[in-house]
């Protein structure tokens, strides 16, 4: 029932022509994973049940012919986007919105230098899509026969009418999920064209309509066609007999639902005891709804105060109730919304979720709400030209609102930075620049910190989490003395972050080298501003007579010369004066220089803070300029 995004995702690219195969294999560049297939009509229907998405480079007549049989449903259905050969138009065919296509004829046509060709009317008119919103929001669409009335709303008004039932979210009083402009918050359900409710009938019990009094019929006084959006937050506790069937679980929760106005789509998950976790009606039922089921120990159902205790299934289970005390803590909440009900023989119980998390297991309720407060981006841009950027760190570039970073680094993608709020700050105050990133995030804004190679190599990524984690320990320690209940509300107003991999001044220095790195290296700053000398020295001496290749960060940290020296004295003490070595300045930079020497010999004026230092093993052996550090092929080359 419930959309889960942690599944891989699988594309197709089918080419008819030569031509259509050099573009696919173009766009593999984009979509590594993407598998390249020559267009049969006969494979597409197997393709078509198991992937994600499928791109056809070819006439679109042909495809509209091809996939016209397997069409079903936008919930199901691939997206489909046709290119034409030339790479000119990205056209979304099918499933622009939740099947991704839009997104996929954009990123082509982004990557192609082409043009997207997108016929949805909500992004013709640059309006939400509300299926792609919900989805964001984890609230799951009734009735979607509704969508086209409502986005036909939507378009024809400009605007959409929004009622969200106060604390249904399980966002807590006066915690709201955040609504496009386009969407207008009102204060009731009657005139509301979408209802964001886990109460089966928004209206509940009353029907007396407030504008006209008690004798409308309220069928008459409110907006025909209201879409239902059911936040996932109710979880089912359940207790059954050995072998009771799929159908008679499904019975008792829908009939306990129901009768307590609440709606079966809401159900976020299911609970129960240990030992019931492996009855196969429970796990038939939790399987059909793609509910996750939730288990707990009798220890841990025992510890739950304030629950009916039943002697009988203490004998059975150990636990002195199960339903009531699942839920409650698959729920993390100490309230029922509905108490134990007795349905043959299954007992059910339900409770409202206080924290929220999606079936990925990670993002909490506050975690998503992160997401709509503002995103932070730790960008690497490799080395230094453009061309070693990946088009995932341009693209987190282009999405970003505001880009933070130290000048040099900035200086070399400037070309990526117009129409871009800057803030630029010096080389050694990343934690200030950290924290502005996070301010700023956190007024709503998509924020890029960017870091040169790689942002988790000596750079800004770890600094960000850091800062992140002790601002939210400084805030719950503050959020206890005022007795706020529930932490991950106080939490709400963190940025999330996603950090997008760069090539490293290793991975640079080495190609630029031949393959020094092809064995066991080890890796280690020079620097001793944050880590003291005597623990770098440490690691030299064990890297070096461990035989590791080493690779040397900040050489000339300071820019005083007596760290390399040192390095390379203890590296002496345990390889030969011949051993090879490779330093490399300034790698895909303009004045980028390149030396290939060896221990004795190197001079430490080659060595400046834009160098990378490469020593090799023993095994090293330099051929035509270039280092070599041979893996063990040695003997297979002979044969
Ligand atoms: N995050 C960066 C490293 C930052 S530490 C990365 O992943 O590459 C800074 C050090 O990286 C410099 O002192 C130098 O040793 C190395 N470095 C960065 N860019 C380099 C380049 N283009 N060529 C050679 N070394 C470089």
């Amino acid at each position: 029932m419930r959309n889960s995004e942690c599944g891989m995702k699988k594309t197709a690219i089918l080419y008819i022509t030569e031509n259509g195969l050099k573009l696919a294999v173009r766009l593999r560049s984009v979509f590594p994973d993407a598998e390249i297939v020559r267009y049969d009509p006969g494979l597409v229907p197997s393709l078509w049940a198991d992937h994600a998405a499928l791109v056809f480079i070819m006439a679109s007549g042909i495809v509209v012919r091809t996939i016209a049989p397997m069409l079903k449903d936008k919930r199901t259905d691939p997206a489909v986007v046709v290119l034409d050969e030339a790479g000119r138009f990205a056209v979304s065919l099918v499933s622009g919105h939740l099947g991704g296509a839009n997104d996929l004829a954009r990123k082509f046509a982004g990557f192609l230098g082409g043009e997207a060709v997108i016929t949805t009317a909500s992004d013709v008119n640059h309006l939400p899509s509300i299926d792609l919103w919900a989805r964001e929001h984890d609230l799951e669409i009734e009735e979607w026969e509704l969508l086209p009335q409502i986005g036909t709303r939507l378009v024809n008004n400009g605007a959409l009418r929004v009622y969200e039932e106060q604390g249904a979210g399980g966002r807590g009083q006066g915690s709201e999920i955040e609504l496009p402009d386009e969407f207008l918050r009102v204060a009731g359900p009657r005139f509301a064209d979408v209802i964001i409710s886990n109460r089966k009938n928004a209206y509940g019990e009353t029907s007396a309509c407030t504008v006209a009094g008690d004798d409308c019929s309220i069928d008459t006084c409110r907006v025909k066609g209201q879409l239902y959006l059911r936040p996932g937050n109710l979880v089912v506790g359940i207790g059954c007999n050995s072998g009771t069937s799929q159908d008679e679980l499904e019975d008792a929760v829908r009939s306990t639902l129901d009768s307590h106005n609440l709606a079966f789509l809401s159900v976020g998950r299911i609970a129960t005891i240990d030992i019931k976790g492996s009855e196969p009606g429970l796990r038939a039922f939790a399987r059909k709804y793609s509910l996750p089921l939730h288990v707990f120990r009798n220890d841990e159902l025992n510890r739950v105060e304030g629950i009916e205790k039943s002697d009988a299934v203490f004998k059975a289970t150990g636990a002195h109730a199960v339903a009531e005390p699942a839920a409650l803590l698959a729920a993390g909440t100490d309230r029922l919304l509905v108490p134990k009900q007795k349905k043959g023989n299954v007992t059910v119980a339900v409770a409202l979720i206080a924290v929220r998390s999606t079936e990925c297991g990670v993002r909490s309720e506050g975690e998503k709400k992160l997401q709509q407060k503002g995103k932070i981006y730790i960008v690497g841009t490799g080395p230094g030209s453009l061309e070693h950027i990946t088009p995932a760190a341009r693209d987190a570039i282009k999405r970003s609102d505001v880009i933070v970073g130290y000048g040099t680094y900035l200086d070399l993608i400037k070309e990526l930075l117009t129409d871009k709020e800057v803030v630029s700050t010096g080389m050694t105050q990343e934690v200030d620049r950290c924290r502005k990133a996070i301010s700023i995030a956190r007024e709503g804004k998509t924020v890029a910190i960017i870091s040169g190679g790689d942002p988790g190599v000596y750079a800004m990524a770890g600094l960000v989490f850091e800062v992140l984690k002790s601002a939210e320990s400084e805030e719950q320690h503050h959020g206890a003395e005022l007795e706020t209940p529930n932490s991950e509300l106080r939490t709400l107003n963190y940025p999330s972050v996603e950090v997008i991999p760069g090539i490293s001044a290793l991975n640079a220095s080495a190609s630029r080298l031949g393959a020094p790195l092809m064995h066991d290296f080890a890796c280690i700053s020079l620097s001793d501003r944050l880590t003291p000398w005597d623990v770098i020295e440490k690691r030299l001496e064990a890297a070096a007579s461990a035989d590791f290749v080493i690779v040397l960060y900040n050489p000339r940290s300071k820019g005083r010369a007596g760290h390399i020296n040192r390095a390379r004295e203890i590296i002496l003490k345990h390889r030969k004066p011949t051993t090879a070595v490779g330093i490399v300045k300034g790698a895909m930079r303009t004045h980028e220089t390149i030396i290939v020497t060896d221990l004795e010999r190197m001079q430490v004026t080659d060595v400046d803070m834009q160098t990378t230092v490469l020593i090799g093993n023993s095994k090293t052996f330099v051929w035509n300029n270039l280092m070599i550090t041979p893996r063990g092929y040695e003997r297979k080359l002979k044969i």
